[in-house]
């Protein structure tokens, strides 16, 4: 037998550690695995905001959900639906108490960094036709030239037709390309801060190299690539103005590392959140709270305008939720909770001086549950109470949950924010939690299978 000693006892006693779930549970890879399949398949089907609705909306009609109506009557164990401008999508299965004990609601924001087309794209410049782009959401803008991009979005045309683009995603699709310098030629370009490596200005993507045969023709090359998107989408150059072109990486979801437990992907943030609360909202049966899943647009710039959560597209549906059984809104948001869930930074040993270790999320540690977010002081943060902690954290243990603690960073290192203030706003005991990232906003971010499977078993276990 061997002896454990007093110190030892009592350090087990009063100390506290977090676990690695692959050192912990190894075996449990394969669950993760396999649950990832689903994850990866969603990552592939929406590339974008529009996409990730359409393929949402999709599952949860494949899983009985109807849509939402006000004047619909709704009872335990019912499941509905309700799409905010195929932007955003929020889905409830009604519970066993009343509203007014309160309802569970998981936020979690389908939008991701992107390069957006401007209103008036197309130019040609010494022989090369070209799309000029506005970056949407925090890039480092380095990282997006010489890596091959697809083309999403939608058009409308001047008779009112909705063109719909996913151009660069089949293998036999054609791509596009921001270009940038040779070493041989970047002595001076290499003086640049690395924030201005490529400047906004230069995130120029090139479409098309042959001019249309015609010598009085001013713009050839630009007129070739007007024609050739004519001939196969009915677009002229007037229409840009009408859409939203959204440049993605083509990349697909791939598995990472040998042991394959990594998933390497464009837009993470914050669709691994998404596709874990979908899931847990479908599989949820009876739930004692009713459940209010909402997929987000627009937080990557602030979740400003009517398909973010700084809008009354949440508050409007909860209305018409309340109105059908006859209660106050106010009444349900005071008494519910909210997980605001979002990705957090996962500790980078690479990079590891912008970690403060005892409080950075890690790669297999589980879920992270992160209090406050926010700069300068948790400036612009909603900080979850002790108490919203100790409901949160009482939640994932009594389900065998593993979860860590995280912070963005060291103090004053930078800082970031999450939706978990609008609820907050409104009355509702809200806190963040997600999973962490590596390499999180660029076009290619990693994360852990084993953190994206217990993150669903979270939110599984909230919904209960
Ligand atoms: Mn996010
Ligand atoms: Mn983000």
């Amino acid at each position: 037998m061997t002896k454990i000693s007093e110190g030892k006892k009592l350090e087990k006693e009063l100390a506290f550690s977090f676990k690695n779930i692959a050192k912990e549970e190894p075996e449990k890879l394969k669950d993760a695995i396999k649950f990832c399949e689903g994850y990866k398949e969603f990552l592939n089907k929406g590339k974008t905001e529009r996409e990730c609705v359409s393929y949402t909306e999709k599952l949860l009609k494949d899983a009985g959900y109807e849509p939402f109506e006000p004047d619909m009557s709704l009872s335990a164990g019912d499941k509905v639906y309700y799409v905010n401008r195929g932007k955003g999508i929020i889905a409830s299965t009604i519970g066993k108490k009343a509203l007014t004990e309160g309802v569970r609601f998981n936020i979690a924001h389908i939008d991701s960094p992107r390069l957006d087309l401007k209103p008036n794209p197309m130019y040609e410049k010494e022989e090369l036709a070209y799309l000029k782009t506005h970056y949407y959401g925090g890039i480092r803008k380095y990282q997006w030239a010489t890596i091959p991009l697809s083309m999403h979005g939608v058009v409308y045309l001047k008779n009112g037709e909705k063109v719909e683009l996913s151009i660069g995603e089949k293998e036999s699709d054609t791509r596009f390309v921001i270009t940038d310098l040779l070493p041989h030629l970047s002595a001076k370009q290499n003086e640049r801060p690395l924030k201005d490596g490529i400047k906004g200005e230069e995130l120029n993507i090139v479409i098309g190299s042959v001019p249309y045969a015609d010598d009085d023709v001013k713009n050839a090359y630009k007129l070739m690539a007007l024609k050739l998107m004519n001939e196969e989408y009915g677009i002229t150059e007037s229409d840009f103005m009408r859409a939203e072109i959204e440049m993605v990486p083509s990349v697909k979801a791939t598995d990472i590392g040998f042991d394959r437990s990594m998933i390497g992907a464009y837009g993470q943030d914050d669709r691994v959140c998404a596709y874990t609360a979908v899931m847990a909202e479908i599989k949820t049966k009876s739930p004692e709270h009713t459940t209010v899943t909402v997929l987000t647009d627009k937080e990557e710039i602030g979740s400003e305008g009517n398909t973010g959560m700084a809008s009354e597209f949440l508050h409007h549906y909860m209305e018409d939720l309340c109105d059908i059984f006859g209660v106050k809104v106010r009444n349900v948001y005071r008494r519910s909770t909210c997980l605001s869930s979002d990705v957090n930074a996962a500790y980078d040993p690479t990079f590891s001086d912008v970690f403060e270790p005892a409080n950075a999320s890690f790669i297999n540690h589980g879920p992270v549950i992160t209090k406050y977010t926010g700069a300068r002081g948790k400036s612009g943060s909603n900080d979850a109470s002790a108490e919203t902690m100790a409901a949160v954290i009482k939640i994932m243990d009594d389900n065998k949950v593993y979860w860590q603690i995280g912070e963005l960073g060291k103090v004053d290192e930078g800082g970031g924010g999450t939706i978990a203030l609008f609820m907050g706003n409104k009355d509702v005991d809200t806190v963040d939690v997600g999973v962490p990232v590596l390499a999180m906003h660029a076009p290619f971010e990693i994360t852990s299978k084993l953190d994206v499977f217990y993150t669903y078993k979270a939110f599984r276990a909230f919904y209960k």
